[in-house]
């Protein structure tokens, strides 16, 4: 009797990526000048938690 292997490997598998289309905007903290991109309505920056960024 002979022992047959089989290495059944499934190569089914599909990514179905649905990247939304962000619309990132580039802020800079007047706090501390640091530069991010954020969304949203209420953007704080991401080092001092201020409120006080612009749009750049
Ligand atoms: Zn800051």
């Amino acid at each position: 009797m002979k022992e047959v292997m089989l290495m059944c490997s499934v190569g089914d598998v599909s990514f179905d990526l649905d990247i939304e289309e962000l619309e990132m905007e580039r802020y800079r903290c007047n706090e501390c000048g640091n530069k991010f991109d954020a969304i949203g309505e209420k953007v704080v920056c991401p080092a001092c938690q201020s409120e006080n960024v612009e749009k750049i």
